[in-house]
């Protein structure tokens, strides 16, 4: 499961070879660390003339006492003060040797295509400047919510700039689009968070929409935003279960884990290594989701995060594939997860500003030679968030899911050596990712302070060329 081509490329001898036959050279991301800040480095701040997003914004970094410089004032300046963040100005200049950890442009000014250019002059001078595992991060308006039909489309050309400068910066850095809905202002602020910071690192060239639920959000400890709550995690035996059960018990939550009886003994150990509890049941087992329901509701009164994690593959090529195969994969990845969220709701026990968090796969967007099964079961979860939604809304509870690509764990441990090989390098960032990074993202949706990240489908791929 190591990635032994990293680690050479990054030897002094393996760096000139790469360099010298052309082969890919993926740099070791940086990855958080509780404890360090979330920005380790300055922030450029720019801003479109018009943009009403900057206060909002610039709140944000103040929160994380980040060190600010503006470019262009573009009335940034006043809208940072305006929340109390001095900026300092930056004029670019060739040879300065001044690094940015992040950039950050408020696009919401942008209402017709001609102001396209905003962009253009606030990264064209400063692109050079990004550091290593930098941070490109472009703030909009959701196109689908705007009237006016020219502001739409300029706002939804901003995905086209986020996307390709995703696969240009390299050395570890990464570009993303927020959209921010009108009246979700204030909720901007656990996404800007986790995308500024390294918790994002193996997520790049994603969209990321802010919506106004009416959700009344919670402001949490940002070092333990999941202290009091209750999250149980499917699948949490190995791999990326077990990266989720471990960070979610880092950011406070009492983590109950399950796997299959089979799994037993690591499963117990997953749970002591965080303080945690064991649920061994199979998902797809008739009483799975009536057990489940009352677990929560007797040993902890309810539940406040579900994580539908369990998964498997069973590839074949459809001609070659047996009827039972089929059924299996999509009554573990799929079946069962409506089950128990059925269950779930129907019990009341998914309390209010809950989490409902699924795992797709980059398959099950792009699709997959050998895993017709797999894709439809994975797709499917993609529609289980798309139309649970608004149910779930009603309730106080969202859903959202994210879709790995390549994570070394044992599932791609198990893949052929060549097409492991290309899973691995078909990206922006040329390397696998982590199940932590997956981890991470789920941390994200799972925070009291994103009831406003709702209905997000974000890849965990390090922008895989698979479905891009
Ligand atoms: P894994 O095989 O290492 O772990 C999956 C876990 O799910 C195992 O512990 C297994 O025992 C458990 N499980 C399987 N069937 C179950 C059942 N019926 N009841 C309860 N538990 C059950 O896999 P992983 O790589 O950690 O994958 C985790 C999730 O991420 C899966 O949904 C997978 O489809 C998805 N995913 C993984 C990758 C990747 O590259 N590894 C990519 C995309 C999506």
């Amino acid at each position: 499961m190591s990635d032994r081509y990293l680690d050479f490329v990054n030897s002094p001898f393996g760096q000139l070879l790469a360099k010298n036959l052309g082969l890919p050279s993926p740099q070791p991301l940086d990855r958080f660390v509780a404890g360090q800040p979330v920005v380790s480095g300055t922030v450029l701040l720019g801003a479109a003339a018009g943009s009403d997003l900057t206060g909002a914004i610039a709140q944000v970094l103040s929160n994380i006492s980040a060190e600010t410089y503006a470019l262009f004032d573009g009335g940034v300046h006043q809208a940072a003060a305006s929340v109390g963040l001095a900026t300092q100005a930056y004029t670019p200049a060739a040879e300065d040797g001044q690094k940015f950890k992040a950039l950050v442009f408020d696009a919401s000014g942008i209402t017709r295509s001609d102001d396209l250019i905003a962009i253009y002059n606030f990264f064209n001078p400063v692109i050079r400047k990004l550091a290593v595992s930098g941070r490109i991060i472009v703030i909009g308006r959701t196109p689908e919510l705007l009237e006016d039909a020219k502001h739409a489309t300029a706002q939804r050309a901003l995905e086209g700039f986020t996307r390709a400068i995703g696969k240009e910066v390299k050395k570890g850095s990464t570009a993303q689009l927020i959209y921010v809905a009108p009246g979700a202002e204030a909720d901007l602020e656990s996404t800007l968070r986790f995308f500024i910071s390294p918790k994002s690192a193996y997520v790049s060239g994603q969209v990321a929409r802010v919506q106004a639920t009416g959700i009344a959000g919670e402001t949490p400890d940002w070092t333990r935003p999941l202290a009091g709550k209750v999250a149980l995690v499917t699948g949490a035996s190995r791999g990326i279960g077990e990266a989720i059960a471990q960070v979610l018990a880092r950011d406070g939550a009492h983590v109950i884990a399950l796997d299959v009886p089979q799994q037993e003994a690591d499963l117990n150990r997953v749970a002591a290594d965080i303080g945690g509890s064991v649920l061994a049941l199979d998902i797809t087992s008739a009483e799975a989701p009536a057990r489940i329901a009352e677990h929560v509701k007797s040993a902890h009164g309810g539940l406040d995060i579900i994580v539908h994690n369990a998964g498997v593959t069973r590839d074949k090529t459809l001609a070659n594939m047996k009827e039972q195969l089929w059924n299996l994969v999509i009554n573990i990845n799929l079946s069962s997860e409506e089950r128990i969220n059925d269950e779930l709701l129907a019990q009341g026990a998914i309390r209010q500003n809950g989490r409902v968090i699924c795992v797709s796969s980059i398959s099950g967007i792009a699709g997959n030679m050998g895993q017709s099964n797999y894709a439809v079961s994975k797709a499917g979860v993609i529609g289980l968030v798309n139309s649970s939604v608004k149910p779930l809304l009603a309730k106080g509870i969202t859903i959202n899911a994210v879709a790995p690509g390549f994570i070394e764990t044992q599932m791609t441990a198990a893949i052929p050596f060549a097409i492991r090989e290309a899973g691995r390098r078909m990206n922006s960032m040329s390397q696998g990712g982590l199940p932590v990074d997956v981890a991470e993202t789920i941390a994200w949706y799972a925070s009291p302070a994103s009831n406003g990240v709702n209905g997000n489908i974000v890849r965990v791929c390090g922008q895989s060329l698979i479905g891009a």
